[in-house]
């Protein structure tokens, strides 16, 4: 596996890639992996010929009071776990080559950013469309793999590529979990093991909505409600938001029907994290 700081360099053997006709496989990562990033980076691997995965910590996507300083960071492991996968090449480039004086270049997408996560956290996918579309055309990969874990961002995404004219493939991998149903994170290494431990109840949560799901309920504010409730009986848990919506649209839907996501953003003591799951009724 090569690794690569520049991103002009990347983009010249990128280029020479695509040149011989081979498909380039690609998964834009923050870094300090779990299995939930190896799992997209295997996915990758199997549906292309040359597979680079980046790791860049992305300053424009935090919010002034979010964590982009004390973002954990394990290069020196990452860098094994993708050696044992076969990733080829490593793209990490330092945040003055991404973004250097005097930058001024944003790439948003509208509507779609303005609810869910959006709304909780304003510029943030300004920050994942900029970042991505630069990094496609540094990387000008054929196929791009994001977690279903982040699933506004994986639609916000796939809108970018159409309306921009980008002429990648987005797959959206399945959420890897761990035996309690929390969602794999980095920012779980937060957590203690008492707020670990609370953190389940957002699965509980999204499992107790599918059992209503799966019993003829239809309509969506009482299935919130109970989702609500649930997740309160935990003293460390604040809510941000229980939505239902159209897995596609984003649309928030009254009544349950069509593929529907349902997601929701929690802070369990100081942290925040997101999960979702996405029923076809
Ligand atoms: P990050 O490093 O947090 O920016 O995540 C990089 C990619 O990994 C994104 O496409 C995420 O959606 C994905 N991801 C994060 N957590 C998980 C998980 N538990 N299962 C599957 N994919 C994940």
């Amino acid at each position: 596996m090569e690794i690569i700081r520049s991103p002009k360099i990347m983009q010249k053997i990128c280029t020479g890639v695509k040149k011989e006709g081979k498909i380039i496989g690609f998964v834009p990562t923050m870094g300090y992996f779990h299995e939930g990033h190896l799992s997209l980076v295997k996915v990758a691997k199997k549906k292309s010929d040359v597979l680079v995965v980046s790791i860049f910590v992305n300053p424009t996507q935090f919010g002034p009071k979010e964590d982009f300083k004390k973002y954990p960071k394990d290069l020196k492991r990452d860098k094994k776990l993708l050696k044992e996968i076969g990733c080829d090449f490593l793209f990490a480039p330092d945040i003055k080559d991404m973004y250097p004086e005097g930058y001024d270049t944003y790439v948003e997408v509208e509507n779609l950013t303005r609810i869910l996560e959006g709304a909780s956290r304003p510029e943030h996918f300004k920050g994942v469309t900029t970042i991505v579309a630069k990094l496609f055309n540094i990387v000008q990969p054929d196929i791009a793999v994001f977690g279903q874990k982040d699933f506004q961002q994986a639609v916000v995404i796939k809108r970018m590529v159409k309306d921009s004219n980008f002429f990648v493939k987005i797959i959206v991998a399945p959420t890897i979990r761990e035996k309690s149903g929390l969602a794999l994170s980095s920012r779980n290494l937060y957590l203690s093991d008492e707020e670990k431990k609370e953190a389940s109840i957002l699965y509980q949560s999204l499992n107790l909505a599918k059992k209503m799901i799966e019993s003829r309920e239809r309509d969506s504010r009482r299935i919130k409600d109970r989702m609500r409730r649930l997740i309160q009986e935990k003293p460390r848990a604040k809510i941000d938001y229980v939505a239902i919506n159209d897995s596609e649209t984003l649309k928030p839907l009254k009544e349950v029907k069509g593929d529907v996501l349902i997601s929701l953003a929690v802070r369990v003591g100081k942290t925040r994290l997101i999960d979702n799951i996405r029923i076809k009724v």
